[in-house]
């Protein structure tokens, strides 16, 4: 089984790099279970698929009986979770002396509880099945941080951590990590912004350079689409004329 029939959990899968990598792996034939906000986005995606390959539930990561919900919505449909992809994210950038700290709280509530939520509920399944793949989608800002981006590159860095001390915990449970890191991509990421100044900024980079939320689900797909010993640990991917 490489992405046929696979059961994959997939949070933000409402719109950007979550959509993108839903109808990806819906196309390659494995079986969906779909999380995010916007629960009519999700209706309309399960749609145009066959009935119950693409499954669904309104989920706000932040919360973790959502996120055990949703995992458990998959496990008790398809009986099993061959991959957790933990997607789902926000980047309302400032620079610190702004103090926009409601900001700060919603970027760690999403980006960084919103992943331990996920390997909080697909875990324990995935050592029980004997197998598992957690992927996360984490970021060139994982590893560098700009003016500005200091709280979500710090919640980036800590998704490097998190996977990697995944990783060495589960090596002898045949449970696979990938991180998924991009560079500017066009999605609606850049909606969440408040700040005018980094507003500005990052909507030219988008505009000029951003690649396509398709590239990265079919970085998203290469990772899955392994030999089950083949642990793809990160993909760092970005437009090149991105410094
Ligand atoms: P989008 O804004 O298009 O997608 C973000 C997704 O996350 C949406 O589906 C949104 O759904 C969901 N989401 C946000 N907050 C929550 C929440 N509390 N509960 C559930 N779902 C939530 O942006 P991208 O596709 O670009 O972002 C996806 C990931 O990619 C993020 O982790 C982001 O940090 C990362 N990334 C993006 C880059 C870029 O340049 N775009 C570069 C590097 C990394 P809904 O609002 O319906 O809940």
């Amino acid at each position: 089984m490489a992405i046929k029939d696979k059961v994959v959990v997939i949070t933000g899968a409402s719109s950007g790099i979550g959509l993108a990598t839903a109808k990806k792996l819906a196309s390659e034939g494995a079986r969906l279970v779909l999380g995010a906000r916007r629960e009519e986005r999700l209706e309309e995606l399960a749609g145009a698929y066959q009935q119950g390959q693409v499954i669904y539930k309104k989920t706000d990561v932040t919360n973790k009986d959502d996120v055990a919900a949703l995992v458990n919505l998959g496990e008790s449909t398809f009986g099993q979770i061959d991959v957790l992809y933990n997607n789902a994210g926000v980047m309302p950038i400032s620079q610190l002396e702004e103090l926009k700290v409601d900001e700060w709280e919603k970027m760690i509530d999403t980006n960084i509880k919103g992943v331990l939520y996920g390997i909080a509920a697909a875990l324990p399944t995935m050592i029980k099945q004997g197998h598992g793949h957690v992927i996360t989608t984490d970021s060139v800002a994982g590893h560098i941080v700009h003016p500005g981006t200091a709280v979500y590159a710090g919640t980036k860095y800590a998704i490097q951590a998190i996977m990697d001390g995944l990783r060495q915990e589960q090596v002898n449970n045949k449970i696979r990590t990938t991180m998924i890191s991009p560079g500017v991509v066009d999605t609606e990421l850049f909606s969440s912004i408040s700040d005018p100044v980094q507003q500005l900024k990052t909507k030219k980079q988008e505009q000029t350079m951003g690649i396509r939320a398709e590239d990265v689900a079919n970085a998203v797909a290469y990772a899955i689409d392994q030999p089950e010993n083949v642990g793809i640990n990160e993909i760092l991917l970005r437009p090149i004329e991105q410094q």
